[in-house]
């Protein structure tokens, strides 16, 4: 059998990183054997509709690079891949599940069932509309056909009409089988009074009819799963494989990763920037790489202890067997350190397609971009330390006082004007390290004394990159300038 799956979002927002570690898992899941990966947008419910999220979704696996093979944008044979374009279709099977006997009209208006509704809540007990009492209600089970034919003209819904005493048997891919009552289960409704079905109804029907052959969604639907079965029992369709993938959860104490942590933390939980309210892993300085290296980490490990993977690694490698069933922790650490590997296999050309690289070197001599990046780029996590990073080879930052203080007490004037002295006369700068270095050694001059006085005078800090590449960065004018600036700034504070 062909394999089949499909990310199956609502538009309802953006798309938080667990909807895509959602996508990829099916995606990865495609590509390992050789499958179909599938866009449908669930937009029945037109309440939770928000515009942009559709474009927002298509955008973030664009990103990435995780391209459906079919979905609204690109279209394909089982189509249309939207579902408010597929009400026709939700209407004749509803029709056949009526049929079939699988489901029936409830036309109960809505003040009979707010009052039951708070009749069973002043008891305690939730109210559920099934088995044990859907004959007190007004629905087609116990009207004749004219009474349907008349009560249709009102609004109605239709109902799945599950069968009590029932044992429903599912089987997950991660967690093995599940058994559950039926007496448990409501006549949930499977399509509105506004003809629009419900995410159950449509969601199976989609399933069944796009040939979907494994289902792999976030755990929260596994409480759907004996829903779906019924329905694909009472269609007498054989339902997908379903996997489902275990809660992201928050850095640290219990429950699922919320919006809430990432502002209160600092950390982003969209791929992308969402309009003005949630910045994105991408404006975080996050490559494509990292972001979906680290996403695949999020409960799924290869059974070795390699940890840094590409897009093309992992859709050869992905195994259903490496995906765990217990939570997995979110950490922006780690996130950054798998980011910060990805930087480190990018060449400094390639880094400079980014364009958040190229907007912090405005300003800076063009033929010295990809040299600097090339020096700056082990010491980057994400693309945005970039800015601090560069922020030396436009100006001298001020100077860190603390470390300047410190030197204070070590002559560094004095190191530094026979240090000025040196590169006047170094004709050229690669061979500095070893004159300087030579120099020192025979003059007993402190080599930490020297190299931090030089670091000083150049970058104005004791952090940084490899100082003689500084060096070479800046060029001998600019190098020799900041060495008088800083001598000056010495002999002041004497
Ligand atoms: N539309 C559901 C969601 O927003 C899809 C659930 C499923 O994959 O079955 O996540």
């Amino acid at each position: 059998m062909e394999t089949r799956v499909r990310f199956a979002p609502s538009p309802t927002g953006p798309l938080h990183i667990g909807g895509l570690r959602t996508a990829l898992f099916n995606y990865l899941f495609a590509k390992k054997n050789k499958g179909a990966f599938i866009l449908r947008v669930e937009d029945t419910d037109q309440n939770r509709y928000v515009e942009g999220s559709e474009e927002y979704i298509q955008k973030s696996l664009e990103w990435v690079g995780m391209i459906p093979d079919e979905g609204p944008s690109n279209g394909g044979n089982y189509g249309p891949y939207r579902q408010s374009d597929r009400k026709d279709i939700y209407k004749e099977y509803i029709d056949l599940l009526i049929q079939k006997g699988g489901a029936y009209y409830a036309f109960d208006d809505a003040d009979t069932l707010t009052k039951e509704r708070a009749k069973a809540e002043s008891n305690g007990k939730t109210f559920l509309y099934g088995a044990q009492n859907r004959l007190n209600f007004d629905n087609s089970l116990q009207s004749n056909k004219e009474e349907i034919a008349e009560k249709m003209n009102r609004d109605y819904v239709v109902r799945l009409k599950v069968d009590p005493g029932k044992t429903i048997s599912v089987y997950d891919e991660i967690r093995g089988a599940i058994h559950l009552d039926s007496g448990l289960l409501d006549d949930k409704i499977l399509m509105k009074s506004d003809g629009m079905p419900t995410y159950h109804f449509a969601n199976v029907v989609d399933d069944h009819l796009m040939k979907i052959s494994c289902v792999i969604r976030g755990e929260e639907w596994l409480p759907s799963l004996p829903i779906h079965q019924l329905l694909y029992d009472a269609f007498g369709w054989t339902a997908p494989q379903f996997m489902h993938l275990p809660l992201i959860l928050k850095p640290s104490g219990k429950g699922k990763l919320s919006k809430r942590d990432g502002d209160k933390e600092g950390f982003p939980v969209f791929p992308m920037k969402w309009e003005e309210n949630g910045s994105g892993f991408k404006e975080n300085g996050f490559i494509a790489e990292g972001f979906i290296n680290y996403l695949a980490l999020l409960g799924w490990n290869s059974g070795t202890e390699q940890e840094i993977f590409s897009l093309e690694e992992l859709e050869t490698l992905f195994n259903i067997k490496g995906v765990q069933k217990g939570g997995a922790r979110f950490d922006y650490e780690k996130a950054k350190w798998v980011n910060h590997q990805h930087i480190q296999q990018m060449s400094a050309a390639k880094l400079y397609e980014q364009e958040s690289i190229r907007e912090k070197l405005e300003g800076i001599d063009p033929e010295k971009h990809i040299e600097i990046i090339d020096l700056l780029k082990e010491r980057l996590f994400t693309l945005e330390d970039f800015e601090e990073e560069v922020s030396w080879v436009k100006e001298t930052s001020p100077y860190d006082e603390k470390a300047s203080s410190k030197l204070q007490s070590k002559d560094p004037q004095k190191i530094l004007k026979e240090v000025s002295k040196i590169i006047q006369e170094t004709e050229q700068l690669n061979d500095l390290k070893e004159i300087l270095m030579g120099w020192a050694k025979a003059n007993e001059v402190p080599m930490g004394v020297m190299m931090q006085s030089l670091r000083i005078a150049l970058v104005g800090k004791l952090s940084g990159p490899d100082l003689f590449q500084i060096c070479l960065v800046l060029g001998k004018d600019v190098t020799l300038n900041r060495i008088e600036r800083a001598i000056s700034h010495f002999n002041l504070k004497n």
